[in-house]
């Protein structure tokens, strides 16, 4: 058995003993530098609502586990878990509509919800007035979770399988030998490890520095207060029996507690805290999560409290905090293990909602090698090196904070920390006055406004949206789609990908090991493959390209996945790993014409031989040596086109001067995702994750079961005997004016079958287009349909590619 380590003893850490010991690890020794169990962590004083439903599946998922495990642990002596439901209510017609919405991702991700009327409301929870609302979304199964009656379950069942839990003490420091983990100092003295797991709440970061790692984590206060008994709870015997209500509107929530309430409000300034003013247990009267109430921040929440609730008029506030809890970036937990340090686990930013589906999957995780659900919007390896400076996460953090509550278009754009990375072109896109949108710190541009001309020329195809679907869009995006169907453009696609370089005498065997496909391909040859983790689940989906005998670039997804092949390198000094997305960059180019464009600004010569899709080459486009990777994109002659940062300024402006006879445009993302989804293109963490195996996602061809060995290979052939979950599917919607956005439901009849994952339109058809993760096979003659909004709209089932226009 390793020697597991576990660094804080609340909610997540106590979860995480007790789902390891119940997977049958031993030799798991628990440090925790406050009192056991009430530790003066943010555990201690959580108010503990669980809203599990939201439009991110990984966190619905999380919290619908965490309350089953709650659910179990529950006996009528000590409740863990009270299952009273809870009402989102909504003050505007604008969140009337997003709680339609939600209803909608509900049947996606299979949690019970119901759309009340006003007055329902009401008769689900006297205390609200229902003059003041338009409606409210019920989730039945929602419900107040007590963690510390939860913690004392778990941690009797963990004594019994031998953890020990250390009270008062403080880990002060980590040794790490070789880049491994090997020791955990405490004020108690020092405990060998061979795995770390960091729950140490918001004192997180602290326990990062010690082995070197970034934990881009904000504590941040928050305030919670307690009334004084209700007239009209005057009855009650249970601690908790009404539904929680969530009025987003004004950033306030509600639970009952015995005759008062708990309300909670973000409505306030944020107040990050800073580690450095954080106290040690003990040293005052109040918990260190505690900060002292600042009840002027109260008055307006009051105000808006008591118009939804005028019971509480007679009421008055009791008591107040200003608790303390982690926020992060982009409001994800950070979980994993870190690249950088070998056996340094983290489980950090976790509500309380999440704690015991995530302390399952990370036992799991540490155990298996992979959880059982996708966790790469969770994984602590998802911030390139710009999200570890302490502004940005900062900043992002609070950002986060102040949105908590808002309606969140898809497409919205973070307004803080812009301008961290930006690709050669970027000056030129400005003076296109491109529309731009953050991805992994890049800007990227989504459309350009110096296309709008364009709309004129394919006004009478394009689709016209209304709504939801036209926030944060633009038609110049559909002209820019059409037009590259019908002549070229140019796309930046820096940011799409990550950019690796592998090389050195184990390349080739290191990369065997790594993928699904045979990399053994001619110099000059690419090859699309996968790579799966250790339980046959697609880690990711990469083009691999051969430059000579033992050096190759590969295309990978993102950071996580990136920082996975690091992982995996070996250490005999036989393979050097070289991110080189940085000081690179690169242009897809797309089109019928795009051919034309590529043979007026390469050498004769270079173009003369065959030169067949899927092959590469490195060539001088004038004096920017290039690698040229000819390709198809959405069913179009496509190249990409990767150099190095300085020279890429030179090769847009060949392009943009020598493409001018082929009427080529620079086109933006948007429209290269639209032509990727018409042209029935699917896309690794979109359309499938780590939870299908290739062959549920119609990726057979990717793998090659004659290779002796690769990562996930067993787990593969074991899965691949069983019955597949999940069953892909292209969708035309029938209404020609239809358009959805992604995550709506998919009926038949009156059963979710699914969820469409990416959405688009085409124009091919002329109709809307979706992909689909269902449950059950479908085929053409079954009338299915999507809902949006509340509306169902009818669907049909796709056999065969759109032609493309
Ligand atoms: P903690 O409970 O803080 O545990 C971390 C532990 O690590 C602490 O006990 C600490 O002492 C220990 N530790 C740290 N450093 C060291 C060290 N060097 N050595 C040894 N031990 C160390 N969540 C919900 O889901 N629903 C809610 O309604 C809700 N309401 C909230 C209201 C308020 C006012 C606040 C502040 C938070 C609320 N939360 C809610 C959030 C929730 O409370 C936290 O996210 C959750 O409790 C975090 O659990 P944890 O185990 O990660 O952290």
């Amino acid at each position: 058995h390793k020697r597991i380590v576990v660094i804080g003893a609340g909610i997540v850490g106590c979860s995480i003993a007790y789902y390891l010991s119940k997977m049958g690890q031993r030799n798991i020794t628990v440090i925790e530098q406050g009192p056991l169990f009430e530790t003066g962590g943010s555990t201690s004083h959580a108010p503990g609502l669980v809203f599990q439903l939201s439009f991110s599946k990984i966190l619905t998922t999380l919290a619908s586990q965490t309350v089953e495990t709650f659910k179990e642990l529950s006996t009528d002596e000590q409740r863990s878990f009270y299952p009273v439901g809870s009402l989102e209510v909504a003050r505007t017609s604008e969140r009337l509509e997003d709680l339609k919405r939600k209803a909608g991702v509900a049947s996606s991700w299979g949690i019970e919800a119901f759309l009340l009327s006003p007055q329902e409301c009401a008769e689900k929870n006297s205390l609200i007035c229902p003059e003041r609302i338009c409606g409210g979304l019920y989730v039945p199964s929602d419900g107040i979770a007590k963690p510390l009656h939860a913690v004392d379950k778990m941690t009797r069942f963990s004594k019994e399988c031998g953890v020990e839990f250390y009270g008062h003490t403080e880990v002060t420091n980590i040794e790490v030998t070789n880049g491994q983990v090997k020791a955990v100092y405490t004020s108690a003295g020092k405990f060998e490890a061979d795995v770390i797991v960091c729950c140490a709440g918001f004192w997180g970061p602290r326990i990062g520095e010690m082995v070197g790692v970034t934990i881009p984590l904000q504590p941040m206060a928050h305030q919670y207060v307690f009334t004084n008994d209700l007239l009209e709870l005057n009855g009650e015997t249970e601690e908790t029996a009404t539904p929680l209500i969530r009025d987003q509107d004004n950033a306030i929530y509600f639970r009952q507690v015995e005759k008062g309430l708990g309300i909670g409000s973000y409505q306030h300034e944020p107040f990050p805290v800073e580690l450095s003013d954080i106290t040690k247990y003990g040293e005052t009267k109040e918990m260190p999560s505690v900060k002292p109430f600042t009840p002027k921040d109260f008055e307006k929440p009051w105000e808006d409290a008591m118009e939804l609730i005028p019971a509480l008029k007679q009421a008055g506030i009791k008591k107040g905090m200003n608790g303390i809890f982690s926020f992060t970036p982009d409001g994800m937990p950070l979980l994993g293990e870190s690249q950088a340090v070998g056996g340094f686990w983290v489980a950090e930013a976790i509500w309380v909602t999440h704690s015991a589906g995530v302390a399952r999957q990370m036992a799991e995780w540490v155990m298996n090698g992979a959880p059982t659900v996708d966790l790469e919007l969770c994984d602590i390896n998802r911030f390139d090196t710009y999200a570890c400076s302490p502004v940005y996460y900062k900043q992002r953090s609070i950002e986060e904070y102040e949105e908590v509550y808002s309606i969140h278009h898809p497409f919205m754009q973070r307004k803080v920390s812009r301008n961290m990375r930006v690709s050669p072109f970027y000056m030129r896109q400005q003076e296109l006055k491109a529309y731009f949108n953050e991805k992994a710190g890049w800007e990227q541009p989504q459309w350009y406004e110096a296309n709008y001309p364009l709309i004129s020329t394919y006004e009478k195809k394009m689709v016209i949206r209304k709504g939801w679907s036209a926030e944060y869009w633009s038609p110049i995006i559909e002209a820019e789609q059409l037009h590259t169907r019908q002549y070229a453009a140019i796309y930046d696609t820096t940011a799409a990908k990550k950019r690796l370089e592998i090389k050195g005498e184990g390349a080739l065997q290191f990369l065997q090991k790594l993928t699904t496909g045979n990399i053994d391909i001619t110099v000059g040859q690419s090859i699309r493959t996968c790579m799966l983790h250790e339980r046959g689940g697609i880690k990711d989906q990469i083009t691999v390209i051969r430059k000579n005998i033992s050096t190759f670039l590969i295309v990978c997804t993102g950071a996580v996945e990136a920082s996975w092949i690091q992982k995996h390198v070996p250490q005999d000094g036989q393979v050097v790993f070289q991110d080189v997305t940085s000081g690179t960059c690169s242009i897809a180019l797309i089109g019928p014409k795009a051919t034309g464009v590529m043979k007026s600004v390469v050498q004769r010569s270079d173009l003369s031989r065959t030169w067949l899709q899927g092959q590469a080459k490195t060539l001088f486009i004038e004096n920017s040596s290039v690698l040229a990777l000819r390709d198809s994109y959405g069913g179009m002659e496509s190249w990409e086109l990767i150099t190095t940062s300085d020279q890429g300024l030179n090769l847009w402006d060949l392009l943009i001067e020598q493409g001018q006879p082929y009427q080529l445009i620079a086109a933006g993302d948007r429209a290269l995702e639209n032509l990727r989804i018409e042209s029935f293109s699917l896309k690794s963490g979109k359309d499938f994750w780590s939870e299908h195996h290739p062959y549920e996602v119609n990726l057979h061809e990717m793998v090659d079961l004659t290779k002796p060995v690769f990562i996930g290979k067993e787990a593969l052939l074991d899965r691949q005997r069983k019955d597949s979950e999940t069953v892909l599917a292209t969708l035309i919607l029938d209404d020609p004016s239809a358009i959805v956005m992604g995550y709506e439901p998919v009926f038949y009849g009156e059963t979710a079958l699914g969820f469409v994952t990416s959405a688009g339109y085409s124009y091919s058809l002329g109709k809307g287009i979706v992909h689909t993760l269902l449950s059950q096979a479908v085929h053409e003659e079954m009338v299915l349909e999507v809902e949006y909004f509340g509306q169902r709209y009818k669907a049909t089932m796709m056999t065969h590619s759109p032609a493309v226009v």
